[in-house]
Formats: C-alpha cells, sequence, structure tokens
C-alpha cells in the first residue's frame, strides 16, 4: 500500500493534475487530502470536483471554510480576500456544502491528517517551530500525523525530545512520532515552485517527498483572465 498525502491545491488544475499524474507512476495505491482545495488560484470548481471523485479522506483547510460559508471577509488581508469572495461565486450551493461538510480530523489506517494542528484545529494556527509542534504532540495519539496550512515541507520528530529534521526521505523508527507538513501541491511557500506532495510506503515504512513541474504559465495566465490579485499569479514563480 503506497498512500499519496497531498494538500493546498488551492485551486491550483495543473498542479493537481501533475502531481496525480506522478503519483500514479510512482505506484500509489491511496490518497488522503490535507484540505485548502480551493482558494487564491483560477480553478477551484475542478479541484473540487476532481478530489470529490477520488472520494478520498479529506479534511477541511481555512479556505474550504472560509469559501464555503457566508461570514464577511473584512478582517481577512485583501487579496486573500478578494480571491475568496471570487472563488465563493464560483461554486455551486452544492459544492459549497460538500466543502463545509468537511470533517476538521480524520484518522485513516493507523495515521491522523489535520490541516494545521491537533490542538484546537478550528484556530487554524501555523507550525513553524518545535514549539509549535510539541503543542501538536500533546493531542497526537497515533504514531504519523500530517497536515499542511503553511505550505512549507517540515518534519517534526518526538522521541525523548521533539527536534525538526531535514524533509527529505524519512524511515519512520519504532519509540518515535512524527508531524509531517507535506508541501502544497498548488501555492509552495519553500522558495521551490514545484508541487509538493508526499507518498507513505506502508510495507517499507518510508515517507518521500516528492517536487512535481506544472504547466505554471497556464496557471498564471488563468488567474490573470480571471481578474484575480497579479501578485496571486507571480507569487507562483517565486515559491512564496
Ligand atoms: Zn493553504
Amino acid at each position: 500500500m503506497r498512500i499519496a498525502l497531498f494538500g493546498d491545491i488551492h485551486a491550483n488544475l495543473e498542479a493537481l493534475e501533475a502531481v496525480l499524474a506522478d503519483a500514479s507512476q510512482q505506484g500509489v495505491t491511496d490518497y488522503v487530502c490535507m484540505g485548502d482545495i480551493v482558494g487564491y488560484n483560477a480553478d477551484p470548481a475542478a479541484c473540487l470536483e476532481i478530489v470529490r471523485a477520488m472520494n478520498c479522506p479529506t479534511v477541511k483547510g481555512n479556505h474550504d471554510e472560509d469559501a464555503s460559508g457566508m461570514h464577511s471577509l473584512d478582517t481577512m488581508n485583501p487579496v486573500a480576500a478578494a480571491a475568496l469572495e471570487w472563488t465563493r461565486q464560483q461554486l455551486s450551493g452544492e459544492q459549497r456544502v460538500w466543502l463545509n461538510r468537511l470533517r476538521m480530523v480524520r484518522q485513516v489506517s493507523d495515521f491522523t491528517v489535520v490541516h494545521s494542528t491537533l490542538d484546537q484545529p478550528t484556530s487554524w494556527n501555523y507550525v513553524t517551530n518545535r514549539f509549535d509542534a510539541m503543542s501538536n504532540f500533546a493531542y497526537q495519539f497515533t504514531q504519523l500525523c500530517f497536515h499542511g496550512h503553511t505550505h512549507v515541507p517540515r518534519v517534526y520528530v518526538k522521541n525523548s525530545r521533539v527536534q525538526e529534521v531535514p524533509a527529505e526521505s524519512i524511515a519512520i523508527e519504532d519509540g518515535s512520532k512524527y508531524f509531517i507538513n507535506v508541501g502544497s501541491v498548488g501555492q509552495p511557500r519553500d522558495g521551490d515552485w514545484r508541487a509538493s506532495y508526499a507518498i507513505l510506503d506502508m510495507e517499507s515504512q518510508m515517507i518521500v517527498f516528492r517536487r512535481v513541474e506544472y504547466d505554471i504559465v497556464k496557471t498564471q495566465q488563468k488567474i490573470l483572465a480571471a481578474g484575480l490579485p497579479e501578485m496571486l499569479a507571480e507569487r507562483l514563480v517565486d515559491g512564496r
């Protein structure tokens, strides 16, 4: 069993299709989605329908929540708010209901999935250092927990202490717990523009991070054609 863990797609259809093609080539048998299917980029409905048709365990991201609700976006930063307002108009009522009903936390096989962090998942806190990770570990009762939200691939390991290790290939060791950010499919922010996701191989107990090129120019053109903020197209190239 090889499981692809992917999320923060953010309505980037070209990146999503490239990741799914790569996962298929890598012999992936199962898929789990970390949420934030929509927001920022130009294909929210198409990305939602692909993930929905996959019928894979999926958790809710903050953008899924904001795009499916009717609450005011006034307190949000203007670029994110403009993209969300546009996204709301692109989705049917039925699609918004599907997004809104996604669960915050899922247990899949013997691991846990959450968009942000297991301590107060509805607060959408960002885990950017080992102290944030410690708060999560206090609520992590499985050996592995996968998440997203910061758009930066990261791995925290807890044994006698909590430390960050490079987000490269990881051999899962007995006695350690892992809190793993799989990065972002549709808007990476670690300086690398390529789509990011991870594969968990159940037999070998290995986790491998993947980076996948996609037709970024096409994605940018769609963002501009949709009248979305220009900086959303610009940031994709920089991986920011
Ligand atoms: Zn996100």
